[in-house]
């Protein structure tokens, strides 16, 4: 796309770029990429300086990466970084069970050998993503990137200014929220939340194990919350463990050997001895979702849409979406010669995202309600679904299709 118009000098600055995105973290880097590769300048703001930020232990969750999403990394160059650090997704098992009993036998397996277009998935740990969306950015010219905590914004015609605590001033067009949950800048727009803590932390950490898992990932359904085991490369395996709270921080403070001796009877024999690869992380979790996504020159994307509980996995793969429909929704009214951050521009954007993103958090919500329980009617209920929808090929297809990312209105981007 040609660059478009310049934009008027806001408030006397010297600069004003076309995009402003608030948070480096994941979704931040994406869109900022996608956004420059078309031709936009763009500035990323992050309170956290990079160094941090690419530390090896900065963060220690692996991302269960839908195929669209995957697809929307080798679209915007960030794949073929990360590809040889990544596992395919192979098979998904989901079971119920309680700690010592192992996993029930009425369990729900999904084969990526069920729909043509291959794995359903890859694992990619955040050190290797976070890092290759990092030096992504580095390269690519059209991308600014700054250290600073944004403290305020003022709306002018024709764009916004940021102040930085520094006091450093930065002029945009449209102001992009991608500072996770806790969003600072739906909350300056004055964009209301819902939410809710689960009450619930999850313990993660890597375990490397005897025998291969062959590419499979359990999600095994305990009464204080699942226990996810997701391959990673070679015979290494993340788990995410959640818990309720109280207990999670009595399980957090033991030492590595008694944290295992409560780990191994709720992970079972399955895959031989295991064995603690590197540090545990907690992650308290909660629901918090944007009552809107856009306001005056202003648009949430990724965690400071929506936060939701990570039972299913799709955090990340709903911000990469709303990354593919963000940058369509800016490129398409930017070709047309619309102001693509005028307001009825940037409605088109909330009405692509934000019904599928509550449908996603209230199916997420729904899911954990259900599934971390001890109730004996619940479970037995659960039981026989898992059981009956694992006989029903044709709704095990579409489920696949889902996981996968397939399903409805998909960005260009996504489209592979
Ligand atoms: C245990 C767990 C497991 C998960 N597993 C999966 C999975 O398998 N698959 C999946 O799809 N999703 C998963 N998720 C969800 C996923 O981690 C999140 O959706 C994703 O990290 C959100 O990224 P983000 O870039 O939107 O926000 P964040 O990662 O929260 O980044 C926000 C950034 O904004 C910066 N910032 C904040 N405020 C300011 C400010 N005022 N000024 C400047 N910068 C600011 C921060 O420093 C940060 O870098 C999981 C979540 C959890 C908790």
């Amino acid at each position: 796309m040609d660059n478009p118009a310049p934009a008027a000098i806001l408030g006397g600055m010297d600069e004003t770029r076309d995009i402003l995105i608030v948070g480096g973290g994941l979704n931040g880097p994406a869109l900022a990429l996608a956004l420059a590769q078309a031709g936009l300048s763009v500035t990323v703001i992050d309170a956290l300086p990079e160094k941090a930020r690419r530390a090896a232990d900065f963060d220690g969750r692996a991302y269960a990466l839908a195929l669209a999403s995957v697809r929307l990394l080798r679209a915007i160059g960030v794949w073929d970084r990360v590809g040889d650090d990544a596992q395919p997704i192979l098979q998904i098992k989901v079971s119920d069970g309680r700690a010592g009993e192992g996993p029930s036998p009425f369990f729900l397996q999904f084969d990526h050998g069920e729909i043509e277009e291959g794995p359903m998935g890859h694992m990619v740990e955040d050190r290797f993503l976070r890092c290759a969306l990092l030096d992504a950015m580095k390269a690519e010219a059209g991308i600014a990137r700054v250290t600073g905590t944004v403290e305020s914004r003022e709306i002018e015609p024709g764009g916004a200014i940021l102040t930085l605590a520094s006091g450093r001033r930065l002029a945009g067009r449209l102001v992009v929220g991608c500072d996770g949950r806790a969003s600072a800048t739906a909350a300056r727009a004055g964009i209301a939340r819902t939410g809710w803590s689960y009450g619930q932390t999850a313990l993660v950490a890597s375990l490397a194990h005897e025998r291969p898992h062959g590419g499979v990932a359990h999600q095994f359904f305990m009464p204080p919350g699942p226990l996810a085991i997701l391959p990673l490369p070679g015979n290494v395996s993340s788990i995410v463990w959640s818990e309720d709270a109280a207990t999670a921080a009595g399980f957090a403070a033991l030492d590595d050997a008694d944290f295992m001796s409560v780990l191994r009877p709720r992970f079972g024999d399955f895959l031989g001895d295991i064995r603690l690869c590197g540090r545990r992380y907690t992650y308290p979790l909660g629901l918090s979702i944007a009552n809107r996504l856009v306001a005056d020159r202003v648009a949430l994307v990724g965690d400071a849409a929506h936060g939701m509980h990570p039972i299913a996995g799709q955090g990340l793969n709903a911000g990469l979406r709303d990354v593919g429909a963000l940058t369509q929704v800016i490129l398409d009214a930017a070709r047309r010669g619309e102001d693509f951050a005028a307001a009825d521009v940037l409605a088109r954007y909330q009405r692509w995202r934000r019904f599928d993103t509550a449908t996603l958090a209230a199916a997420t919500d729904l899911a954990n309600r259900l599934f971390s329980n001890d109730n004996p009617l619940l479970r037995l209920g659960r039981n026989l679904g898992l059981g009956a929808v694992n006989a029903l090929p044709a709704l095990r297809r579409g489920l696949i299709r889902e996981a996968a990312g397939l399903t409805g209105d998909l960005p260009e981007l996504m489209r592979g």
